[in-house]
């Protein structure tokens, strides 16, 4: 099924099975509070442009609706219906005072000059800025919007409370986007935020499955800002990234007759093969090992697609592109073991079922990419109490935040597991499987349930 939305009710229906919500409680939760939906219009030449945009806000249980700007063509209300529900999970498991919301615009940023981004990116503010606020929704980046964006949407927004004579303290105005540069209000560590807590997520779940294996091989899929910094920090700690990706294809140190485990395969130089995406456009053909690019690894590297990155036979696969890349069509040829959902909804209801059934182990999204909006909350916190910690504060505080996360999952996951247990010791052939993302879901919708 390739309907965000109606995967983001499933998954919540499933969870419910085990919860038995009452009837009231799950209609709300099934559906958002808010859906607001404006066609952005932009002058041009002779003529005006028009984009149509969304900002959905799904619940705010725990406290002001949080989560990204989309600017992609394929940006759909579905998409961000979809996306909103799954910021509130997100926020409840993270254990940080924010409820959900998402928003886009339909547009291709490739496509468009610096002028009209920023265009667009002020009367996407100027369309929604009566339903965002410090304690009412706070957006921040996500795919094709950065810190850049978040600036000009700031200024758009302290603009239209001044014309709208509405009184907001400085700090407030900061605290009502985050994502910002460092200089303008930005977090230090919220750059590399969601890659690093996917790291420190996948380390703490490793050592509760008791696998101390220290070179697990690592495929990641995507070379954005939570590709690459996951797949740094992931070798930085000792994992082995031996295969990387973006749109345009990908590489891998591993070989095509390898079907096991091979603890010579080399680390790819994240850092170095960076700086040859710059260069080229595209990872394709960037063979870097050690501290440097050269053609010479050729013999150790192949170039792959990215349906190939996803089949290739490594410890851990990594999706940290975009949603429904894992799905019936390839999920029996993946052949990792771990699968670390660092994209949002990249494995879709249908492989789930065929793969847990495999015994692969699906760690979902919204636990291992929760780090970028716990760096966002603690950005909002700064702000609010006009701060300004350090790297180190704001990194150890992140490690503190994804441990507990991973450990009450886990927790939840061995609690349900036992009900389970119990559960078909009375109704035999209970057909109800257990897995990480339905024990993440159960810890999440009971905590804005308040259960
Ligand atoms: P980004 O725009 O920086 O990077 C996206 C990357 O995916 C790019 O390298 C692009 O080339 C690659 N890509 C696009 N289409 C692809 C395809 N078909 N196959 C392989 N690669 C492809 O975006 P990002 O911020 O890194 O976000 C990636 C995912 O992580 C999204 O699902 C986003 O919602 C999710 N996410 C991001 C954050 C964050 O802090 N940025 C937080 C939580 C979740």
């Amino acid at each position: 099924m390739d309907d965000p939305f109606k995967n983001a009710q499933q998954q919540l229906k499933k969870v419910n099975r085990y919860l038995k919500l009452p009837a009231a409680t799950l209609r709300k939760l099934l559906k958002p509070q808010h859906v607001w939906k404006k066609t952005l219009k932009i002058p041009s030449y002779k003529s005006y442009k028009t984009y149509k945009s969304y900002r959905v806000q799904h619940n705010n249980a725990l406290g002001p609706y949080k989560g990204g700007i989309r600017f992609h063509p394929n940006v759909s209300l579905s998409e961000v219906k979809a996306l909103s529900m799954w910021m509130t999970w997100k926020c409840a498991v993270a254990g940080i005072p924010f409820g959900g919301g998402k928003g886009g615009v339909v547009c291709d940023p490739h496509k468009m000059s610096e002028e009209e981004l920023e265009a667009v990116s002020r009367a996407y503010v100027r369309a929604f800025y009566k339903h965002l606020g410090p304690n009412l929704d706070v957006p921040a980046p996500d795919v094709n919007t950065n810190s850049k964006i978040m600036e000009w949407m700031v200024d758009e927004y302290n603009k239209q409370q001044t014309t709208n004579n509405k009184q907001q303290k400085k700090n407030e105005i900061l605290a009502t986007f985050t994502g910002k540069p460092v200089d303008k209000g930005g977090s230090l560590g919220r750059t590399e935020a969601t890659g690093r807590g996917g790291v420190i997520v996948l380390q703490t779940l490793l050592k509760l499955i008791k696998n101390v294996d220290k070179s697990l091989t690592i495929a990641v899929q995507g070379f954005g800002n939570v590709g690459y910094y996951f797949a740094k920090i992931a070798n930085e700690e000792g994992f082995k990234v031996v295969a990387v990706s973006d749109s345009k294809g990908g590489i891998t140190t591993l070989d095509q007759k390898s079907k096991i485990k091979n603890q010579n395969y080399e680390q790819i130089d994240i850092e170095q093969t960076l700086k040859c995406k710059q260069e080229r456009g595209t990872v394709a053909g960037c063979y870097c090992l050690g501290s440097v690019c050269d053609i010479k690894y050729k013999e150790k590297f192949r170039e792959i697609t990215n349906d190939e990155l996803l089949e290739l036979p490594v410890d851990i696969l990594v999706p940290a592109a975009l949603e429904n890349v894992i799905n019936e069509k390839n999920a029996h040829k993946i052949k990792a073991k771990i699968i670390l959902e660092m994209a949002n909804g990249p494995v879709t209801p249908e492989a789930e079922e065929i793969l847990t059934k495999r015994g692969v182990i699906i760690i979902p999204d919204v636990l291992a990419n929760s780090g970028g909006v716990t760096v966002s909350y603690f950005e909002w916190y700064q702000n609010m109490h006009n701060e300004r910690w350090t790297e180190k504060q704001v990194n150890d505080k992140l490690r503190e935040y994804m441990e507990r996360a991973a450990k009450e999952v886990w927790e939840q996951f061995m609690k349900m597991t036992n009900d389970k247990i119990q559960i078909s010791n009375q109704i035999q052939n209970s057909k109800f499987k257990i897995n990480l993302r339905l024990a993440t879901y159960a810890l999440a919708v009971k905590k804005v349930a308040g259960m």
